[in-house]
């Protein structure tokens, strides 16, 4: 029997959503935003689960609703497709969508459609929507996610009920990972890279890439602390023809960067990043401007990245800013 979708911590959120459902006041659009692998999608599908849910206990997992949903298959559940080379939505898709909405539902009195991973979702897409968002029939709910709220426009958002996902606690994490089966030491080595994130840390235990790029970070941390400029590029050129995972790899490099400058004022504080040791360490020894300046040599390779520079130069301009540092 498959399980209903369960959606870790974020009690807030998901306190008000039930309070939502409990009074028959429920939006007809919503944006969850936050970064990716919190379980945006995830909370999407329990929310949907809930409102098609025929059983007592919502979602119950038993009932044929539940069923549908659990198997991705519901007739009044629409996963829009996305389309074209960014990852956005096309025209004809949005435009079935608006024509989709005037059908009733097929098993019950709500329908809805998912737009996932709105980050790309260009502007056009987003005002041929507005209409349907502004004047929904009855049954009719949007649910949109995305990394951060600026993705959908002002007018759209204006309509919709946002709300922000964030990271759970590693004591929930560790309950999320467990069920899946992994050991408690597996849990242990994901939650000390990806902490609250329980879609990344499962990312770490599933992928060996992802263990490689955690350990290429501490390397390139190590090298900083020891000066070692030629160790330092070595290490990134293991990203020379990756740019997905030279994208990582700045994005850890620099939450260790910001661990070691929290780590200055407070050598107890809460780490972020994947490398509590190597930002302990790096904390001894950066000033605040050597810190900025990493940083800013992080975002400019980050904006190198986006605007399709090529990579190799990236990363070499990137390892000598550093040092310079
Ligand atoms: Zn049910």
């Amino acid at each position: 029997m498959p399980k209903p979708p369960r959606f870790y911590g974020n009690e807030a959120a998901q306190k008000s959503l039930r309070r939502m459902i409990k009074s028959g006041r429920i939006p007809h659009g919503f944006l969850f935003y936050g970064e990716s692998g919190l379980g945006k999608k995830t909370l999407a599908e329990q929310l949907m689960a809930e409102m098609l849910c025929i059983g007592a206990e919502k979602p119950c997992g038993y009932c044929k609703s539940c069923r549908m949903m659990a198997n991705q298959v519901h007739p009044d559940v629409c996963y829009v497709q996305h389309g074209g080379k960014r990852g956005g939505f096309l025209a004809e898709t949005v435009r079935a969508v608006c024509n989709n909405i005037a059908l009733p539902p097929n098993e019950g009195n709500k329908k809805f459609y998912l737009f996932s991973d709105c980050d790309a979702m260009d502007a056009r897409m987003q005002n041929l929507l507005l209409k349907a968002i502004e004047e929904p029939p009855d049954y009719v709910y949007f649910i949109f996610t995305a990394g951060s709220p600026g993705a959908l426009l002002p007018t759209v958002r204006s309509r919709i009920v946002s709300m922000a996902v964030t990271p759970v606690l590693e004591i929930q994490c560790r309950e999320a990972l467990l069920e899946k089966g992994y050991s408690e030491q597996e849990c242990g080595e994901a939650i000390a890279a990806f902490h609250g994130n329980i879609g990344k840390c499962l990312e770490f235990l599933e992928n060996a890439v992802i263990r490689e790029i955690i350990a290429l970070t501490k390397s390139a941390i190590n090298s900083i602390i020891e000066r070692n400029e030629y160790a330092l590029l070595q290490t990134v050129n293991a990203f020379e023809k990756e740019r997905e995972q030279a994208r990582l790899f700045l994005t850890l490099f620099d939450r260790t960067l910001r661990d070691a400058m929290v780590h200055r004022y407070d050598p107890q504080a809460a780490c972020i990043g994947c490398d509590p040791d190597g930002a302990n360490a790096l904390a001894s020894r950066l000033s605040v401007r050597s810190g900025q300046a990493m940083h800013l040599a992080v975002d400019k390779a980050y904006a190198a990245l986006q605007a399709n520079v090529n990579l190799p130069l990236i990363l070499a301009a990137f390892c000598a800013s550093c040092m310079d540092a």
